[in-house]
């Protein structure tokens, strides 16, 4: 018997008749002789509605409230869904992130998994159930407290429990048909790719190709979990992930990613000596803060100035950790930029084709692009631009380098 865990994100279960649709689609599972194990997201934009109430609520709501209320959401989503198995005549039983035995680490908001302990969901799965989890939530090892995963952690939930379960396949449900050369929302000759590699799919994601959780791709990969990304509006194939020797297709570059989550703030006149940057952002790692790119501006009369991106709704606590620094260290002070984007040219073909940086920043230039910020890997190219000129950018690179339908040949009049 084959073991299959499949997750069905917000959209998907958006309203009683999506959910209805999944139940019959989980029945059609089941009753082909798969065990299957199903991780639900909250319906819809509900997470996003538990968000603005706990705002509106409060200032600054307490991590580990805001923890529980938002679980909420995935609960609703797990019990209605095992009501419809059953009126399909099909039993199932729906656990929570807890229940289920996803242990994680007691960072409020951006758990992270450390242990998984399926022992109910293997019982009841032996009992002949369908299993329903709740997407997007733990509870820590340490503190016992409820936790989630980050947005878009319902990914991770489902790819973390194919991994412990030994799954055969791991089914990512979402509102498009795969993953794309670029987001299909922005770029409309965007074309769906049949295989990528974890490295591809990973430096996608963490560029802001939203479709699947970075994380769900780093366990995919160090579990050897294959995942399908596929529709859950049609049957069609959708996008495979997998390991790169496994590829067919011999693509240099896979796609575009874009990211407008984050800020540029710009550290001016920083004394130029040894050990302030380590000083700068030892303060902001010990504060939790994730910093992305970084640039250090070459210096003049002994100071200069220090720019990095890090996530948007970091900046003020950022802020109240550099402020204060900046006197001691003798910088004039902190600037923030909220209005930025990055777009992200992603291909293991990079590594052995030169010339890909050029034609990058070649086609931003035609397209009127300022590059304000450059960072790389051995298989991406990173800039940051200007928030109003990110989807111009987007469509720029994606046309440059002749992805999905943009690499057709013209049809002659
Ligand atoms: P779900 O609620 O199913 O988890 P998400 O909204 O988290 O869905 O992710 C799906 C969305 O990701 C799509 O609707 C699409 O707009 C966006 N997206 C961004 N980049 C890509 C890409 N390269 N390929 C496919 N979808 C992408
Ligand atoms: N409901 C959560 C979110 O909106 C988790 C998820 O959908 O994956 O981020
Ligand atoms: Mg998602």
């Amino acid at each position: 018997m084959a073991i299959v865990v499949q997750k069905y994100g917000g959209t998907s279960v958006g309203d009683v008749d999506r959910m209805k649709r999944v139940a019959d689609r989980v029945a059609r599972t089941h009753r082909a002789g798969n065990q299957v194990v199903v991780v639900v997201s909250a319906m819809g934009k509900t997470t996003d509605g538990l968000v603005t109430m706990a705002q509106r609520i409060s200032e600054r709501p307490p991590e580990r409230e805001l923890d529980i209320l938002l679980t909420s959401g995935e609960r609703i989503s797990m019990s209605l869904l095992a009501m419809a198995l059953h009126d399909r005549e099909v039993p199932a039983k729906s656990f929570t992130g807890s229940q289920a035995g996803i242990i994680t680490d007691a960072v409020h908001g951006r758990a992270r998994i450390v242990d998984i302990t399926p022992g109910r969901v293997q019982d009841a799965l032996d009992q002949g159930n369908v299993v329903i989890v709740a997407g997007f939530q733990g509870v820590s090892q340490d503190t016992k407290d409820i936790t989630t995963l980050g947005r878009g952690g319902s990914d991770t939930t489902a790819v973390a429990l194919a991994a412990a379960l030994k799954a055969d396949v791991c089914e990512i449900y979402t509102d498009v048909d795969g993953v794309f050369t670029a987001d299909p929302r922005i770029v409309t000759t965007a074309e769906k790719i049949s295989y990528v590699s974890y490295e591809e799919m990973l430096e996608m994601a963490a560029q802001g190709a939203k479709v699947l959780q970075v994380r769900s791709v780093e366990f995919g990969r160090n579990h050897n979990v294959r995942i399908h990304v596929r529709s859950s509006f049609s049957f069609s194939d959708g996008t495979w992930v997998g390991p790169e020797e496994d590829s067919v297709e011999d693509a240099i570059i896979s796609g575009v990613a874009h990211d407008t989550s984050e800020a540029k703030l710009t550290i001016q006149q920083v004394p130029d000596r040894p050990g302030v940057a380590s000083r700068l952002f030892s303060a902001l790692a010990d504060d939790n803060i994730n910093i992305d790119m970084i640039v250090q501006n070459v210096s003049a009369d002994g100071r200069t100035d220090i720019s990095f991106t890090l996530p948007r709704g970091d900046c003020d606590k950022a802020r109240a950790v550099l402020d204060p620094l900046c006197h001691e260290i003798g910088a004039v002070g902190v600037r923030v930029d909220n209005d930025i984007g990055k777009v992200s040219l992603v291909g293991a073909g990079m590594k052995t084709h030169p010339g890909v940086a050029a034609k990058m920043f070649g086609a931003l230039s035609a397209a009127g692009v300022n590059i304000e910020m450059i960072s790389t890997s051995t298989i991406r190219v990173s800039v940051v631009v200007a928030g109003d000129q990110v989807e111009t950018a987007v469509q720029a690179v994606h046309a440059a380098f002749g992805l999905g339908a943009d690499g057709l040949p013209e049809v002659a009049e």
